[in-house]
């Protein structure tokens, strides 16, 4: 994706120097965590819970950035700022006020505003109360050498990965929702119902993220270069429950998804890329039979 020379948000922090996790103690609590988090929206206070018991210790670093590590910061900076100018201009044309998320660039483990303690094996994560992203660029190593994904983890000032962009663009889709108030019914309706339909409504929230990305991609045309859409529906069909349990646990158990197959997961980016409509990423309907109401 080509990227330089257009706007780059304030909305970002960078915490990469700060607040890093030393010792070895959380290794193996955070590879059991590590599966659950990838990508996740709604759900991740327990896990933020668990990440607390991981401990260790933290210290600022005193360096600057290095030149590999500012452009990650200009490239992330210039994805959000293209995301606040999408949703921006998609409220307004709804009558709307959009409310742009911050984000947190962090490393290894990040303190978050409310007081948690998260760590980078969650993955990329939103957290509604701060409307906030946090994020650590590792990610995408990771999505590289152990899902396979194609993604070039080293930003260049010619291009950076279109699939930061989609990661980014799926956690901007879960604010989103909250700024829609989808986020808050999910909640609302999922402490009434049974472990079963709580993960149909965490799969439709997922794949609504996937579409609201695909949506914010259809906007960015002007600016994609030839394989970008691919390397993102390449990300998502990695990243898909079944691919994830498969990998796992060498079979799939549909009932405990909670962000969709590979298929589901790229459709929906897909419709939302080739509509760019937002009405027409009523992912409820398809998985649970009908609408949020
Ligand atoms: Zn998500």
């Amino acid at each position: 994706m080509k990227w330089t020379g257009r706007r780059q948000s304030g909305n970002v922090s960078d915490k990469r120097l700060s607040g890093r996790m030393i010792g070895g103690v959380g290794g193996l609590i955070v590879v059991g965590l590590m599966l659950f988090g990838l990508f996740t929206g709604t759900d991740t206070s327990g896990l933020i819970d668990l990440a607390q018991t991981v401990g260790g210790t933290t210290q600022t670093e005193t360096r600057e950035l290095t030149a590999q590590e500012q452009r990650e910061l200009d490239y992330v900076e210039t994805i959000v700022a293209d995301t606040e100018d999408v949703w921006n201009e998609i409220f307004l044309q709804n009558d709307m006020d959009y409310r742009e998320p911050q984000l947190v660039l962090y490393r290894d483990s990040v303190q978050t505003e409310s007081g948690s303690f998260a760590s980078a094996a969650m993955g990329p994560f939103y957290m509604p109360s701060e409307e906030t992203i946090y994020l650590d660029m590792s990610f995408f190593e990771q999505l590289r050498t152990e899902f396979g994904a194609r993604v070039k983890t080293d930003v260049s000032a010619e291009s950076g990965d279109f699939v930061v962009a989609y990661v980014i663009a799926h956690e901007v889709g879960h604010h989103v929702q909250k700024q829609l108030g989808i986020a808050d019914a999910v909640a609302a309706k999922q402490a009434t119902v049974g472990q079963t339909e709580a993960n149909q409504l965490s799969v439709a929230m997922e794949l609504q993220a996937d579409f609201f990305a695909g949506v914010f991609a259809h906007e960015q045309q002007q600016i994609l270069e030839s394989g970008d859409i691919d390397a993102a529906l390449n990300a998502a069909a990695v990243i898909g429950d079944d691919a994830i349990q498969r990998k796992t646990q060498g079979q799939v158990v549909p009932d405990s998804f909670t962000h969709g197959t590979s298929e589901q997961r790229a459709y929906w980016f897909n419709l939302g890329y080739q509509t760019g409509d937002i009405n027409q990423g009523d992912t409820f309907k398809e998985v649970l039979g009908e609408s949020l109401s």
